[in-house]
């Protein structure tokens, strides 16, 4: 199960092998390591990984053996890493994205695998699995939606081992890297009670805290306010860092906040959610999980900034 206890970390992070950056332009090192039979690979279908389930589930790992005949057509495997083994480097480690054979296909390479998205798998594997395949996904994604130049239109094409994509255009030749959308969430708590909201696209019950995209020229303290103020209508102030995410549904990092309320009367943006509300910390800590009220998932930042306000732990 996800160890969520850790201090300043948060599930999702924590990603176990060394991205070995170098490694990325060592041509030499990268082609040895593709002819490796021990090099291992994750592979991506749709956005979803292969578990293997039973008592302890794990992401099936492949090598290029388990893999013969299905890396034709598909882009060069992106390297994610090598494992450190006794502080020496270990197997190198790529990401290869499948979505273009059949599930089945992939899935008779994969005894005892199944297909599973990364908000389940998360709830199952062991939090660096989780990690590993939020990176793999991330990039993945990335290289999906960014085939063609973004200044010329021309097709790009991967280079440092899939770290990044060069436009095909001579008098263009611009370089694009994996890019990270982000995102603040904040808990902003007045007292003992605390600020949740609910969207109606979210599923029944669901609370949670608000968050919102970073807008260009804008400091994250600055979104904070902005965000929370559009949507519910409380200005805020005294807002303190609490902990990041990445969040790659699909490639945003996520900024935690917590931050006290300056104002009480909520007025919502009807376009973004369904309503907030001001919540009691005894009440939240007496509520069970129902259709009426639920709180996110625990792999969430915002239920870790959610519990860590409800526990007493504000940053100081
Ligand atoms: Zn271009």
């Amino acid at each position: 199960m996800t160890d969520l206890t850790r201090i300043g970390s948060n599930v999702l992070s924590g990603m176990p092998l060394d991205r070995a950056a170098h490694r990325r332009v060592d041509a030499a090192w990268l082609k040895a390591s593709f002819d490796d039979p021990s090099t291992r690979y994750i592979a991506i279908w749709r956005q979803n990984a292969v578990v293997r389930l039973g008592p302890e589930p794990r992401p099936v790992v492949h090598y290029r053996e388990t893999l013969d005949g299905l890396l034709d057509g598909s882009a060069e495997p992106t390297l994610l890493g090598v494992e450190i083994e006794d502080g020496t480097a270990g197997a190198a480690h790529f990401v290869v994205d499948l979505s273009h054979v059949e599930a089945g296909a992939l899935l008779a390479r994969s005894p005892g695998g199944e297909m599973m998205d990364l908000r389940e798998l998360v709830q199952i594997v062991p939090g660096p699995d989780s990690a590993l395949i939020a990176y793999a996904r991330g990039l993945t994604y990335w290289h999906q939606r960014h085939r063609f130049c973004g200044a010329c239109g021309s097709p790009a094409a991967a280079l440092e081992a899939g770290h990044q994509r060069r436009c095909s255009n001579e008098d263009c030749g611009a370089v694009h890297f994996p890019r990270t959308d982000t995102a603040v969430i904040t808990l902003v708590h007045d007292g003992d009670e605390c600020l949740l909201c609910r969207q109606s696209r979210w599923p029944p019950g669901m609370h949670s805290t608000l968050a919102g995209f970073l807008e260009p020229g804008e400091s994250l303290e600055e979104c904070v306010a902005r965000e929370i103020e559009e949507e519910s209508g409380i200005r805020v102030g005294d807002v303190r860092y609490h902990s990041s995410q990445p969040w790659p549904f699909p490639g945003t990092l996520m900024v935690g906040f917590m931050a006290q309320a300056l104002s009480r009367e909520i007025a919502v943006d009807e376009t973004e959610l369904e309503y907030a509300h001001w919540y009691k910390r005894r009440d939240l800590l007496g509520l069970r999980d129902s259709d009426e009220f639920r709180l996110p998932g625990r792999y969430s930042i915002s239920r870790r900034l959610i519990e860590d306000w409800l526990a007493g732990r504000i940053p100081p």
